[in-house]
């Protein structure tokens, strides 16, 4: 078997970084349509025009929507099912980083701000897909009716060594892990099958300035492989969990992260 997948991909944050290219791992392995949800507009125009001319015939339909809203991601599942009738995979990765705070000095607007997109959003995205999924047919035991990947990330499972204080990003992707391992108990006997990605540090543009401005060549030095991920290193690991290569995975939260918290 290998990693191919099928049907139609509804990815957040799909306009940049880890979201983009797992969209085009996707296209690169057999999927037909893919919807990209994100908040700027100009960055999923971008992605679908790389995708048509990367990959003729694919079908891709873009939705400017904010995860943290609820009719917002009603709407954009809604119009992911208008136009291609199912979705197979969801993958939410939608997400912002939080400025270092420590709690004590933390306003609630700074924290409400993070646990709104990367906790929020991903429950509200997650319960969309789910109820869509639960009116899809099973496509058998290793397809089921659908997969969803959420992507937390290594502070999502611990808080790693370095000089990184972000109570309201890492409290909320310890929730995803939390959401990711309930709902795939929940879930999986009717055929919904969900797993977590938790990258270590990754180059994407969420972190691009710190990583040119030199403020993480400290963490880097921390990373036994000595640098951060390629993105296309993780877009691999979100291939693997929504392939049915990882059929028996569920709940499982896996750590792709050079090795900085081992
Ligand atoms: P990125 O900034 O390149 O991509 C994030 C995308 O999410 C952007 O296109 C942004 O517009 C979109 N987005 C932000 N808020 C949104 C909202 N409310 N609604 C819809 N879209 C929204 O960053 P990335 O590195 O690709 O990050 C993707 C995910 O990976 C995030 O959840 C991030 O926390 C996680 N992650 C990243 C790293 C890293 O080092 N890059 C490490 C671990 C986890």
């Amino acid at each position: 078997m290998s990693c191919k997948v099928q049907g139609t991909a509804f990815i957040t944050g799909g306009g940049s970084g880890i979201g983009k290219s797992t969209a085009i791992a996707f296209a690169n392995n057999g999927i037909r349509a893919i919807s990209l949800v994100d908040l700027n507009t100009s960055l999923l125009e971008e992605t679908r025009d790389e995708l048509r001319n990367q990959f003729p015939g694919i079908e891709v339909e873009i939705l400017q929507a904010n995860v943290a809203d609820e009719k917002s991601v009603e709407t954009a599942i809604q119009q992911t099912i208008a136009r291609f009738g199912s979705i197979e995979i969801g993958i939410n990765c939608a997400g912002i980083s939080g400025n270092p705070t420590p709690t004590a000095d933390m306003s609630l607007a700074e924290w409400q701000k993070v646990i709104d997109v990367n906790q929020t959003g991903v429950w509200l995205c997650q319960r969309a897909l789910i109820r869509q999924m639960l009116k899809q047919e099973s496509r058998g035991a290793r397809e089921g009716r659908g997969v969803i990947v959420n992507v937390s990330s290594m502070f999502g499972i611990g808080g790693p060594p370095g000089p990184f204080n972000i109570p309201h990003y890492t409290a909320a992707k310890h929730a995803v892990v939390g959401l990711t391992k309930m709902d795939a108990k929940a879930y999986a006997r009717q055929g919904v099958r969900i797993n977590a990605v938790c990258p270590g540090f990754v180059d994407t543009p969420i972190i691009r300035q710190q990583i040119e401005s030199g403020s993480m060549n400290q963490a880097f030095e921390l990373t036994p492989v000595g640098r951060p991920a390629q993105v296309e290193e993780i877009s691999d690991a979100l291939l693997f969990l929504s392939s049915p290569m990882s059929s028996y995975m569920c709940g499982a939260a896996l750590v792709v992260d050079g090795g900085y918290t081992v």
